[in-house]
C-alpha cells in the first residue's frame, strides 16, 4: 500500500481492533508491528518444546464474550471459545477449595455457610453482566446506560475495596475467591481499584464464563488480522517504528503504544502542555511468568480444581493481601499470589497426547529480574502434591524479560499503566476523548488509554471512532459483523 489513509503502530488486540474498524469504514489501513508475528498480548507459541502451544501473554478471555467491541465484531462466531464448567478455583492448603462454577447456585451451595452471602453479593452483577461490561469498559466520566447495574456495582466495590470487606463472610473460601480475582489488578489490597477490577471479572465468571479460544489467544489476533486483510488492510510485521519519519504519510496515525513511547517518537512536535500531562502518566508493578510443559494434568488435591480453566493461589485473603502489599512496597513476596491457567484441560490441541501446558505468573516489583520458577512451583506443589515430578520443560520470563519482549510493558507492567483511581479516569489524560492526542491526526489506542488493560479491543475501537470523527468527519457507526 503506497499511501494509506491510516497507519496503525502496533498489532496488539487494540491496534488490530482499531485497524479492523477503520478498514471496515472503507479506509486504506496499514499496520506496522515490530515483532515477527501480529497479536501483541494475544499470541501463542511453542515456548518450551515442539508441539506444546503456550500463550505468551493473555490466556483467559472473559471479555471475549462480554466486550461491546467483540460482540459487535462477532468474535464468538469467528473462532471456537471453550468455556469451562469451573470458571476459576481457589485451592487452600488443608481445606476444600473455593470453586466458582459458571452455575452460581452450585457455587453458593458448595460454599456452605458463606454460600448465601456470596450469592447475594454476586447475583445482581452476574444478572447484569453485559451492563457491567459496558459500564466498566467505557470512560467513567460518562453516564452509565444502566444506572441500576452501576449502583449495585458501586455498592459492592465500596464494600470489597475497604477494610469492611470481611463483614458478610464467616469462612475462608468465599473471601479468598474474591481476593484471588481482584488481585489480577496488581495493586494494594484492599483497594477500590482492585475490588472494581475483580467484581467485574467475577460477574462474568457466573454469566458468560471465562473462555479460552481453541488453539490459544493467537486465534483472537488471527480473526482480527483476517478481517483487516479481507477489507483491504495490510499488516506488516518485523517493522519497529523508532521515529515518525519511519511511517508512510497518512491522514491519521493510531498508536498501540504507551504515552512515554509516543513522546519519544513524536519529540518536540507534541505541544508542551499535553507533553507535561502525558509525562505524569505512571507505570505500575509487574508480572513474572513461567510456562510449563507437563507429562500429565496437575494433580490438584481438591479434584474439583482439575476442571477449572483458571486457578488462583496464595492462601487465604489475608495471605494474598499481605503478599500483594509487599509487592506494592517494592518487595518480592516470599509466598506470592499466583495466577494459573490450564488450557489443555479443555483444549487437546495445545499439547501432544495426554501431556499438558500450564501458564502461571506472579506479581513482582517493577523492573525485577528475579526468576520466579521456584516460587511458583512451590506454591502449586503445596496444593497439588506431585506437580514438580510432572514438569518436563519450563520457560521463565522475568519482569525485565517481559518489558524487552514488548515495550508497552514498561518494567514488566503488563497493564501498561498503574491501576490507580486517578488513572482509571485520566487514562492517559483527563478528557472525554482521551484517545485523541494534542498532535493533529495522532491517536493513542493501547491499554494505557481508557478503559485500560485486558483483551477487549475497546481502546482500539474507541480510538478508531475518535479518528473517524475528528480526522475524517464521520459519525455513522461502522458495521463490524462477520
Ligand atoms: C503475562 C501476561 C498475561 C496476561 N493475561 C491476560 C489474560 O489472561 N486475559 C486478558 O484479558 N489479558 C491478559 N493480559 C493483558 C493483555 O495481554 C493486554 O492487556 C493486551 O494485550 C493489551 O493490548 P494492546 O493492544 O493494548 O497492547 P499489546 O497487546 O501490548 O500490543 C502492543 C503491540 O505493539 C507493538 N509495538 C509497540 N511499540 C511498537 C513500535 N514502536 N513499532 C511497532 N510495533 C510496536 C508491540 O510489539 C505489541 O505487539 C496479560 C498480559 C501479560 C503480559
Amino acid at each position: 500500500m503506497t499511501s494509506p489513509d491510516v497507519v496503525v503502530v502496533g498489532s496488539g488486540p487494540n491496534g488490530l481492533a482499531a485497524a479492523a474498524t477503520l478498514a471496515r469504514a472503507g479506509l486504506g489501513v496499514q499496520v506496522f508491528e515490530r515483532s515477527d508475528a501480529p497479536g501483541g498480548g494475544t499470541r501463542t507459541a511453542e515456548l518450551t518444546l515442539p508441539g506444546y502451544h503456550h500463550d505468551i501473554c493473555s490466556a483467559v478471555h472473559p471479555l471475549a464474550v462480554a466486550s461491546p467491541f467483540f460482540r459487535a465484531f462477532g468474535l464468538a462466531e469467528r473462532l471456537e471459545l471453550l468455556t469451562p464448567e469451573v470458571s476459576f478455583a481457589h485451592p487452600l492448603p488443608d481445606r476444600p477449595a473455593g470453586v466458582a462454577y459458571l452455575d452460581l447456585a452450585r457455587t453458593a451451595h458448595e460454599l456452605g455457610a458463606d454460600g448465601a452471602a456470596y450469592r447475594r453479593m454476586i447475583e445482581p452483577l452476574a444478572d447484569r453482566a453485559l451492563a457491567v461490561a459496558r459500564f466498566t469498559g467505557s470512560s467513567l466520566l460518562g453516564i452509565p446506560d444502566d444506572p441500576i447495574a452501576a449502583g449495585f456495582f458501586a455498592a459492592r466495590v465500596l464494600e470489597q475495596g475497604t477494610p469492611v470487606w470481611n463483614a458478610r463472610f464467616r469462612e475462608e473460601q468465599a473471601p479468598a475467591m474474591i481476593t484471588g480475582v481482584s488481585a489480577h489488578a496488581i495493586v494494594r489490597q484492599p483497594s477500590l481499584v482492585a475490588a472494581g477490577a475483580g467484581l467485574a471479572l467475577q460477574a462474568h465468571a457466573h454469566a458468560g464464563g471465562w473462555p479460552i479460544p481453541r488453539g490459544g489467544s493467537q486465534a483472537i489476533a488471527d480473526a482480527l488480522v483476517a478481517d483487516i486483510r479481507a477489507h483491504g488492510g495490510e499488516v506488516v510485521t518485523g517493522h519497529d517504528i523508532r521515529r515518525l519519519s519511519d511511517l508512510p504519510p497518512a491522514r491519521a496515525t493510531v498508536m498501540d503504544i504507551t504515552p512515554r513511547a509516543f513522546l519519544a517518537l513524536a519529540g518536540d512536535r507534541v505541544p508542551a502542555r499535553y507533553r507535561r500531562a502525558l509525562s505524569r502518566f505512571r507505570h505500575g508493578n509487574a508480572a513474572a511468568k513461567v510456562d510449563f510443559a507437563l507429562s500429565g494434568p496437575v494433580p490438584w488435591a481438591d479434584e474439583r480444581v482439575r476442571k477449572a480453566g483458571t486457578v488462583h493461589l496464595g492462601g487465604t485473603r489475608a495471605d494474598m493481601a499481605w503478599a500483594e502489599n509487599q509487592v506494592a512496597r517494592g518487595r518480592h513476596a516470599a509466598d506470592p499470589y499466583v495466577l494459573v491457567s490450564q488450557p489443555s484441560v479443555l483444549d487437546d490441541s495445545r499439547a501432544p497426547g495426554d501431556h499438558h501446558v500450564l501458564w502461571a505468573y506472579t506479581h513482582v516489583p517493577a523492573g525485577s529480574d528475579v526468576d520466579q520458577t521456584e516460587a511458583i512451583t512451590r506454591t502449586i506443589e503445596r496444593v497439588a502434591p506431585g506437580f514438580r515430578d510432572l514438569i518436563i520443560a519450563h520457560r521463565s520470563a522475568t519482569a525485565v524479560d517481559l518489558s524487552e519482549q514488548n515495550p508497552n510493558y514498561v518494567g514488566g507492567d503488563i497493564s501498561a499503566g498503574a491501576a490507580t483511581l486517578w488513572q482509571l479516569l485520566a487514562r492517559p489524560v483527563l478528557s472525554r476523548d482521551p484517545w485523541r492526542t494534542a498532535l493533529d491526526g495522532f491517536y493513542l489506542c493501547g491499554s494505557s488509554t481508557v478503559p485500560g488493560p485486558g483483551v477487549h479491543g475497546l481502546s482500539g475501537w474507541y480510538a478508531a471512532q475518535s479518528a473517524l470523527r475528528n480526522t475524517f468527519g464521520r459519525r455513522a457507526p461502522v458495521d463490524l459483523a462477520p
